[in-house]
């Protein structure tokens, strides 16, 4: 479904992004762990092209994500096809992004037309705030109007980049409620988070990036409770 391959990306001198690949099935669930600037944030911008490559490319369904191929050569796309193939790539990003002048339900019908916008608002459980604006809303409903919006387009995949860390700690619960059905409904999500128990209840696979490098990769019981690499013991033994 998506496919990462040899994607390098720098800032200036910071390469951020050392060769990463990665294969996303279809319905799967990919959690990514790992320090703060070790490049998840980057990993996830870069497969809806909000960044540029620098080497490798994407692609979802076999489509190129931000680019066509002529002549050997990729180029980049115009922004007008860029959006277009965002439609098929929800984000969900730490603060909301919600549209502070538009209540949930417009803020979701900027995206979908109206019926899937309420549809989908009743699914994330707030049928009864449409009219609600985003100030009137707790941080755990903004964001699960967010997640409505994201899913309204019907997506092939949602990204999700730290969705629960901006939240007070009694607000989680509700968005990892909405993410869990969304896994269990078989939407393929890759999702960033320092969330362990959720990784650990959810994921199908965990991703551990440090320093733009995947060090290692497996299921949950793999992963956290056997780890191969120093790195990401240590890394776990400050998260868990
Ligand atoms: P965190 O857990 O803190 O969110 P992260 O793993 O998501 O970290 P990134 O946000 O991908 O890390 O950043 C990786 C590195 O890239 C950092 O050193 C950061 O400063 C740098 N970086 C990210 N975006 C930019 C940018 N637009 N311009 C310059 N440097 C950037
Ligand atoms: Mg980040």
């Amino acid at each position: 479904m998506i496919e990462v391959l040899g994607v390098h990306k720098s800032f200036g001198d910071n390469e951020v992004l050392r060769g990463v690949s990665l294969e996303v099935a279809a319905g799967e669930v990919v959690v990514v762990l790992g320090p703060s600037g070790s490049g998840k944030s980057t990993l996830l911008r870069t497969i809806n092209h909000l960044e540029k490559l620098d080497r490798g490319f994407i692609t979802i369904d076999g489509d190129l994500i931000g680019y066509r191929q002529r002549g050997g050569k990729l180029h980049e796309l115009k922004e007008r096809d860029v959006l277009k193939q965002r439609r098929h790539i929800g984000f969900v990003f730490q603060n909301f992004n919600l549209f502070p002048h538009l209540t949930a339900l417009q803020n979701i019908a900027e995206v979908a037309p109206l019926a899937d916008a309420r549809r989908f608002l009743a699914r994330v459980g707030l049928a009864d705030k449409e009219d609600a604006y985003p100030r009137q809303l707790s941080g755990g409903q903004q964001q699960r109007v967010a997640i409505a919006r994201a899913l309204a387009t019907q997506p092939k995949v949602v990204l999700f980049d730290e969705p629960t860390s901006a939240l007070d700690p009694e607000l989680v619960g509700e968005v990892l409620d909405v993410m869990r059905d969304l896994a269990r409904s078989g939407t393929t999500m890759v999702v960033v988070t320092h969330e362990i128990g959720f990784a650990r209840e959810v994921a199908d696979r965990i991703v551990f990036l440090d320093q733009g490098v995947i060090v290692e990769q497996g299921t949950p019981a793999e992963v956290l409770d056997n780890p191969v690499h120093d790195r990401t013991r240590a890394f776990l033994s400050k998260v868990l």
